[in-house]
């Protein structure tokens, strides 16, 4: 499907936070509709094996190392590649904590991984990019507000804006730019808080029920098809219907 003439090769999908969760999903997810995929992700140690499993799989992925906060990183992970047809943002911290007790160390670690991080690897794909290039964000649900983790609010509230502004800036270069806000989502991320804690946080899911990663590579997917290239500045909720209200929570 996004084979590109046979002298090109396929097209090239860039993934960050691919290690484990959504981008693991998105690269495996993208792997199999045809694109060539560059897995992107700090932590070597769960991105090797988590690679040599898409591979065994007979997917094309390529593992690379990478901090999304050091430009040079980012950098050099384009180094080998000839194209960036797509590029996902999955990469992301989260942790709790109360307003009241929020610091400012804390507040800019998460802005400097879900925003900054965000920014230069969108900026460095978007200047290799030729029309008809493909930028997603994950943002997040999270976005509309919640108590006990103001900074992340702040945070992924900043990625829809950044979306919408790099989407109004690429627009004439033809390059779209699109945000997913996944719910509540059973992955690493979430399965860090106490079990209690989990089971507390389905109970107020619409579904009942925690998403599966592979739910949102799919909602990704689309974003990342050339054939939905004409759709950009938009963030679209993969949550269940929680973000719509009505539910008494
Ligand atoms: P996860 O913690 O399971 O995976 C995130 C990955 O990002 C990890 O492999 C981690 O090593 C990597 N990462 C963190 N900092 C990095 C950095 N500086 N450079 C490169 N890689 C880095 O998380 P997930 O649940 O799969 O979340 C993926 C994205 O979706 C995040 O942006 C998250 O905020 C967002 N999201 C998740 C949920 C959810 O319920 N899981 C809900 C809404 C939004």
């Amino acid at each position: 499907m996004t084979k590109k003439t046979p002298e090109q090769g396929p097209e090239i999908a860039f993934v960050t936070g691919a290690a484990q969760g959504i981008g693991l999903a998105t690269a495996r997810r993208l792997a199999q509709d045809g694109f060539r995929v560059i897995a992107m992700d700090l932590s070597g140690d769960r991105l090797t094996p988590a690679v040599a499993a898409l591979k065994s799989e007979g997917l094309d992925v390529e593992a690379k190392v990478v901090d999304v906060c050091n430009r040079a990183s980012v950098v050099a992970a384009f180094a080998r590649e000839p194209r960036v047809d797509v590029m996902v943002c999955a990469a992301g911290i989260y942790n709790d904590a109360r307003f009241l007790d929020l610091d400012e160390t804390a507040f800019r670690r998460m802005l400097e991984v879900n925003v900054i991080g965000v920014f230069i690897a969108a900026q460095e794909a978007a200047r290799r990019m030729q029309a008809g290039g493909r930028i997603i964000t994950i943002s997040s649900r999270g976005a509309l507000g919640g108590t006990r983790f103001a900074h992340y609010v702040a945070s992924k509230s900043a990625v829809i804006g950044l979306t919408r502004a790099m989407a109004m800036e690429l627009r004439e270069a033809r390059i779209a730019v699109n945000s997913i806000a996944p719910g509540f989502t059973d992955t690493p991320m979430t399965r860090s808080a106490p079990a209690e804690m989990f089971a507390a946080w389905e109970r107020i899911e619409p579904s009942g029920a925690a998403a599966k990663p592979a739910e949102l590579a799919n909602a990704i997917a689309f974003f990342a098809s050339p054939r939905t290239s004409f759709v950009t500045g938009q963030t679209l909720f993969v949550d269940g219907g929680k973000s719509l209200g009505g539910l008494g929570i």
